[in-house]
């Protein structure tokens, strides 16, 4: 490629994970999968502000579609899609993927993907499994993927976390290759600081932390030309939820700063240029360079980058 050229590639990725409050790992205690189908259902409603508010923006983003969603409101991924924005699979049942294991994760990977495409018309390249539960120990989650027909995932989170995480894993866009094939892995957002990659990638990240730590995330990997990928869910853009959960941590961590989340993005989208993630996937294409960091997590830094955006 010509270094003249221009990326068509925007700087970052702007993701939502499509999912009912009460999918939420955090919810599990109190909501077990067997109470889901009684409960009061409002992805529908926030996804859609959450339309709205881009389309004012001109801005397009990946949403990760649980399928469990997806089978009771086909209309919503229909208007996704319509709206222009990028439709990729969150799986089936939001299970981690070392909870369902290879088998019942290729088999959630591939009907997620079946279910998309039939109710989109387009090919669903994306996949994010739940809680980021791409770790080393789930590592074999890749070449799943690859025969299940993705070109690129975005579910490895380089942070030290009690429930995910892959902290030696490359902070950047890489292409990790397995028996089956490649694949595009698009990490979330980390702040390099004193040696240690901090989650910066929204979620409760953004609600919780001051909101300079996802800005200086951001303009650490755009300043080293790379992109930052971000992540919410539309139950963040829910103050009205029902509260399930007692007051205490896990409480803390799914209801704080509910009611700022959308003023924090529109910040956020003022100040920075986003995009769908597939599009970053597109653009870390061949980039599994000599002196690719790899997939190990060996403790190499992360901090280099194979992929460029530029
Ligand atoms: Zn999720």
């Amino acid at each position: 490629m010509s270094g003249a050229a221009t990326r068509a590639a925007p700087a970052n990725g702007l993701s939502f994970d499509v999912e009912e409050y009460f999918h939420a790992l955090n919810l599990r205690p109190v909501a077990p999968p067997a109470s889901w189908e009684a409960l009061e259902r409002r992805a529908a409603g926030a996804t859609r502000q959450i339309l709205d508010l881009l389309a004012a923006r001109g801005v397009r983003a990946t949403f990760f579609f649980l399928g469990w969603v997806a089978r009771r409101d086909p209309g919503l991924v229909r208007a996704v899609r319509a709206a222009g924005h990028e439709v990729a699979s969150h799986g089936m049942t939001h299970q981690m993927a070392g909870e369902l294991g290879p088998a019942r994760f290729r088999e959630e990977a591939r009907a997620s993907k079946a279910l998309l495409e039939d109710l989109t018309g387009a090919p669903v390249e994306g996949f994010r499994a739940s809680t980021f539960s791409i770790t080393p120990g789930t590592r074999w989650a890749f070449e799943e993927l690859v025969a299940a027909g993705y070109r690129w995932d975005s579910s490895v989170f380089p942070v030290r976390h009690d429930r995910y995480g892959w902290p030696g894993f490359a902070r950047v866009p890489v292409r990790i290759d397995t028996p089956s094939g490649g694949l595009i892995e698009v990490p979330l957002l980390t702040l390099r600081l004193l040696g240690a990659n901090l989650p910066a990638a929204g979620g409760g990240y953004l609600r919780l932390l001051p909101l300079r730590l996802v800005r200086s995330a951001l303009s650490q990997m755009n300043r080293a030309g790379s992109p930052g990928v971000l992540y919410l869910h539309p139950w963040e853009f829910d103050a009205g939820q029902p509260r399930l959960l007692p007051r205490g941590i896990a409480g803390l961590r799914h209801y704080f700063g509910l009611k700022r989340t959308r003023a924090r993005l529109e910040r956020l989208l003022d100040e920075f240029p986003f995009g769908t993630v597939g599009a970053l996937a597109a653009g870390g294409e061949g980039s599994s360079a000599p002196g690719d960091q790899g997939i190990g997590d060996q403790g190499r830094p992360g901090g280099q980058r194979p992929w460029c955006s530029k």
